[in-house]
């Protein structure tokens, strides 16, 4: 069935996908690509690998009393040494970003214990540092960049019954058609929107997060939000495999899963899909192709309502590790 806009494409880049020249090229092809098809590529990234882990040992040290100088130095010279790889002004794309890291980590140290509310705040700037990196790099190339806020059009649900943990750092949103964010972008109908992944905004406008990995929960509440044609999700692997390929190399990669496959798989451990990324897709029927910027010629994985050729057969094995099942 035709939605009424069906022309968006939602890209959702994660972590290794935006930590290199390289991969921002193969973004920037992408984004091109859709364009050259009629369509409207929105991007949603991930901050630059192994950030929002470096962005978590500076709240422990800090919260253990220590010093997070550490952490805070080794995020800056990841992001310093792309914007050089870029050939980009780094202090110009960046300063904002550290200087708001800066104050944060002060009021951190300051804290005790650290507000939910503030493990928030820090853990953003990965993505809010990874975007501006990738929108100013894509515009030098040519692109016509619209870098959004993605706190400004993704809204937690009110939850006032739901522990501060949960608001600020797993908050869920809700997904349904936005006509305020399409007529929005529709000022620009040929620009490429990008944005973060994994942050949002509540009711006080402060910043809440979608829980780790929730880029891909970023992403397809965007695709419906968009009534999106296809929700893209950009990883390291070129797509959802029979078993996981690190561990059985003879693993073979899943051309069609319906919606409830792709949620099985997700949910029992195959972490190319975040759980909760399903959800809005599902509901609104938006066909979810999974990709690799590695290999970008590669097809990948698509999940869609129509599902597989074949009948039920077993999919794929998963694994959980450190898991006790109790039988009654
Ligand atoms: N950067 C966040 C994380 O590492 C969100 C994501 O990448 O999906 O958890
Ligand atoms: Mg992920």
């Amino acid at each position: 069935m035709p939605s009424a806009s069906p022309s968006w494409i939602v890209c959702k880049f994660g972590g290794t996908s935006v930590s290199s020249r390289d991969r921002w090229d193969t973004i920037g092809t992408v984004g091109r690509a859709h364009q050259a098809d009629g369509r409207h590529p929105f991007l949603v990234c991930s901050a630059l690998q192994g950030i929002s882990d470096q962005l978590e040992a500076l709240l422990e040290a800090a919260a253990q009393g220590g010093d997070p100088q550490e952490a805070l130095a080794t995020i800056r010279e990841r992001h310093e040494a792309l914007a050089h790889a870029m050939d980009l002004d780094s202090t110009a794309v960046l300063s904002e970003g550290f200087d708001r890291l800066d104050r944060l980590t002060n009021e951190v140290v300051a804290a005790d214990p650290i507000p939910p509310r503030l493990r928030a705040a820090v853990l953003a700037t990965g993505e809010l540092l990874s975007t501006r990196l990738g929108a100013a790099y894509l515009s030098g190339q040519g692109l016509d960049v619209r870098w959004l806020d993605a706190r400004e059009f993704l809204r937690a649900q009110d939850a006032p019954h739901v522990p501060p943990r949960r608001q600020y750092l797993s908050a869920a949103c809700t997904s349904h058609p936005d006509p305020v964010l399409q007529d929005h972008l529709a000022q620009a109908p040929d620009a490429v929107y990008l944005t973060q992944g994994f942050i949002a905004s509540n009711a006080l406008n402060e910043t809440v997060l979608l829980g780790r990995g929730g880029s891909d929960t970023s992403a397809a509440h965007f695709a419906a939000k968009l009534e999106a044609e296809r929700l893209e999700v950009w990883t390291d692997v070129p797509g959802l495999f029979t078993a996981n390929p690190r561990e059985v190399p003879s693993a073979r990669l899943l051309r069609r899963l319906d919606y409830d496959e792709a949620q099985e798989l997700a949910t029992m451990g195959a972490r190319v899909l975040h759980p909760r990324c399903l959800d809005p897709v599902r509901r609104h029927q938006i066909p979810l192709h999974v990709r690799s910027t590695e290999a970008p010629e590669v097809d990948g994985t698509v999940v869609s309502a129509d599902g597989p050729d074949v009948g039920p057969q077993v999919k794929a094995v998963s694994a959980k590790t450190g898991v006790v099942a109790v039988v009654m």
